[in-house]
């Protein structure tokens, strides 16, 4: 993919690289701090330019001046509707298979309780041990309310567990790129071995959505739920979205019947009507103005093929990998991502020990990723607004940051509630 003859790469190879890239232009479509290098729009995405301005006009014009004829006038009311259907066409669903509302850990509670009553008479509910902890909290007490047990193990061992499972798993639960260490789980055939001993799949694509191409529908997944304010940039906070199959809709029961799930809420009557559509998984009124905010993210998305996405990302990741081998290499880091890109989400994550310091000094340099416990250094790249010279720079001012061992001073040392 990266095509370079020498045995080193230059800063000017890189610059080369941006050239010839057909996505650079999407970065002026960001509001991004100068001289910095933004690595963590993993964890929350950048600010697209056209959100200000959105912004200024919802709060100003249609909170300020429209008041609360704005649900009609300014088209907020069927902002769900209209959000899902773009992020649907980024993730391989139809238009009116997916719906904003809610958080991501709110919309798998209520898509496992939706699902495992699709299958009544099975008991157990599969997912993986080393999942982002929300999903794995959230499937074990739904378990205990449901009275399913769950099974929590290890990668290698989901499709072995589910032929061993056979017709005693309801529900196999994952994500599809792995938060800590950017592994993609292969949809298409895990999704088929759950649908082999007549289970469902549920896919979280919190790190897959506006990352990489996905295909719910082709992979005929059953149900999925994702973030708004990672790769889509939607802003901190930003509503999730959930997904449910067409196949399924009629039978799916919102388990938090709430008046916005209803068939006709403005008619208030006192009997729960589920809405006949992918509504029926919506529950109460919107964060309207982050909704909206989310909605305008996405249209950054409108003319951009995921598949150039995708390839750039992967040549981000190789382009950072190979200059951390090259430019890094007697520093101690691991790789704890996958080296086959093929393999691997939109990050790169590095392992090492003092992984936090090292990665608050080089936030204070301008270079911003984050961290997970116990020893993960996390560098998401964002293929809109990453460009290949951008790679350079960071591994340049980690390398002087390890150099000058400038992380071994206590300011940097000190943990914040937020790493
Ligand atoms: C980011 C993320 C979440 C976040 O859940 P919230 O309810 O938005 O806090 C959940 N699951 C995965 C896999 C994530 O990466």
């Amino acid at each position: 993919m990266i095509q370079i003859t020498q045995d080193l790469l230059s800063r000017a190879d890189c610059s080369a690289l941006d050239e010839k890239d057909p996505l650079a232009g999407c970065k002026s479509r960001f509001a991004l701090p100068d001289g910095e290098v933004y690595l963590d729009g993993n964890s929350l995405g950048a600010l697209p330019k056209a959100v200000v301005e959105r912004m200024q006009r919802a709060i100003v014009n249609e909170w300020g001046s429209g008041l609360i004829r704005s649900w009609n006038d300014a088209g907020w009311y069927p902002a769900p509707q209209r959000t899902g259907a773009k992020i649907a066409r980024l993730i391989g669903a139809d238009s009116d298979e997916v719906i904003v509302c809610d958080s991501t850990s709110v919309n798998l509670f209520k898509v496992l309780v939706a699902a495992s009553r699709l299958r009544p008479d099975r008991t157990v509910l599969l997912v993986e041990r080393g999942n982002f902890p929300t999903d794995v909290y959230v499937a074990s007490e739904t378990g205990n309310l449901l009275g399913l047990e769950v099974l929590a193990v290890e990668p290698d061992e989901i499709i072995p567990t589910i032929t061993e499972l056979g017709e005693r798993l309801a529900i196999v639960q994952l994500t599809e790129v792995n938060y800590k260490s950017g592994r993609i789980y292969d949809m298409t055939r895990i999704t088929a071995e759950a649908h082999n001993v007549g289970a469902l799949a549920i896919w979280d694509l919190c790190h897959s959505s506006g990352a990489l191409p996905v295909r719910l529908n082709a992979c005929e997944v059953d149900f999925a739920v994702g973030c708004g304010y990672k790769y889509l940039n939607g802003g901190p906070g930003a509503p999730a979205y959930v997904f449910v199959a067409r196949r399924h809709l009629s039978d799916v029961r919102n388990p938090i019947s709430g008046w916005h799930g209803h068939a006709r809420p403005f008619e208030f009557t006192h009997e729960f009507e589920p809405h006949g559509g992918i509504d029926r998984m919506l529950i109460g009124t919107a964060p309207q103005l982050s909704l909206l905010a989310l909605e305008e993210a996405v249209g950054v998305f409108d003319d951009v093929d995921m598949e150039v996405v995708r390839t750039k990302s992967r040549a981000l990741g190789d382009l950072f990998i190979r200059l951390v081998d090259q430019e890094l290499a007697e520093f101690g880091f691991g790789l704890a991502s996958p080296r086959n890109s093929a393999e691997r989400g939109s990050q790169v994550s590095l392992v090492h020990s003092e992984g936090y310091a090292i990665m608050q000094a080089l936030i204070d340099a301008g270079v911003i990723g984050d961290f997970r416990a116990p020893d993960i250094m996390r560098f998401g790249f964002a293929a809109l607004y990453i460009g290949y010279e951008d790679i350079w720079e960071s591994v340049a001012r980690l390398k002087t940051i390890m150099q000058g061992r400038v992380w071994d001073d206590p300011r940097h040392k000190a943990r914040k509630a937020v790493t």
